[in-house]
């Protein structure tokens, strides 16, 4: 029941009609009997700062942050995490003192996922397609998590150098190798984990992968795409007909949700719980698997 003491979280950015967010806090609200909303607020250009500091003014308990807006909303922060700092993205605002503290919580959420899903990073060669900004987060934690080599590729080599730069960088090793996209035939001929972190393929574009060559597919053991709609890209179909293991992004999503919850609610959320927020996430979006 919404009463005088509800408070109110949310997400900004443009567009937001899609999320899927309001169904992972507010199934969490509910189980944990929290007296929180949450809702969408589309942001129009120019207006992000002016949203923060009316989200500051209402008193709102935490908001995320969604496309365009992860890098721009850290000028109207009193204060950014650490990690965040590194990786240059927020997606989650803290209510603080004066104002919000920003988090990162896609990276944490993504290894969270990943290790639902069994995957290790540790000692892993990867293969990271993509250099755009979900692309940056998973290359901070591969380097951050011990993975040996990553191999970036990315259509545009020059970003692909100029993150890969950073990232090793910022982390002290020399891990990620940036790639043209065209040169994948140029992988040494070993099994890979792949993460799939380019927007091709995301519905309405279903019938497309990055690569569609089968040779490159013979060389992946698990694939990971950040992709959750359709559930089954054409990057896991190509991973699973040649052998390998495939997997959505929807856990991604699902766990960057539950940390940013827990931060703002200073309470840590049972795996059993998360699990039961999954299956209502998965029905919601018609996901049988
Ligand atoms: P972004 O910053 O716009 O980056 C897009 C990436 O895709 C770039 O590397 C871009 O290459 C590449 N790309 C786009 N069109 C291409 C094409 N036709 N051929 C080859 N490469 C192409 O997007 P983002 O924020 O990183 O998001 C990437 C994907 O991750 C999206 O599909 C998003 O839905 C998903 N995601 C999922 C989660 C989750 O919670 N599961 C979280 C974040 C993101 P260039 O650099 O050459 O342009």
């Amino acid at each position: 029941m919404i009463d005088g003491h509800t408070r109110t979280c949310g997400l900004i950015g443009n567009p937001v009609e899609h999320t899927m967010s309001p169904v992972i806090h507010n199934s969490l609200a509910e189980k944990l009997s929290h007296n929180l909303v949450y809702v969408p607020f589309k942001v129009e250009e120019g207006q992000i700062l002016s949203a923060v500091e009316g989200a500051a003014a209402l008193n709102l308990l935490g908001l995320n942050v969604t496309v365009p807006y992860k890098s721009q909303v850290m000028e109207g922060l009193v204060q950014v995490d650490e990690l965040a700092k590194k990786i240059g993205a927020v997606n989650t605002l803290v209510r603080t003192e004066g104002g919000f503290k920003g988090y990162n919580t896609d990276m944490p959420g993504l290894y969270r996922a990943m290790r639902s899903e069994g995957i290790e990073l540790e000692g892993e060669e990867a293969v990271l397609l993509g250099a755009g900004g979900a692309a940056r987060a998973v290359a901070f934690l591969c380097a951050d998590r011990g993975a040996s080599k990553v191999y970036m590729l990315n259509r545009s080599l020059e970003k692909a150098r100029e993150v890969a730069g950073e990232v090793n960088q910022k982390t002290g090793r020399e891990c990620i190798y940036p790639m043209a996209l065209s040169d994948y035939r140029e992988l040494p001929d070993r099994k890979f984990l792949a993460i799939q972190a380019t927007s091709v393929g995301l519905y309405p574009d279903v019938d497309r992968s990055v690569i569609e060559d089968r040779d490159f597919y013979r060389k992946i053991h698990t694939g990971y795409d950040l992709i959750y709609k359709p559930s089954t890209t054409r990057f896991m179909k190509l991973v699973k007909d040649n052998g390998g293991q495939a997997f959505h992004g929807l856990k991604m999503l699902l766990y960057q949700g539950i940390i940013a919850y827990e931060l703002w609610n200073g309470v840590s959320v049972s795996e059993e719980m998360a699990l039961e927020v999954y299956e209502i996430l998965k029905e919601k979006m018609g996901i049988k698997e």
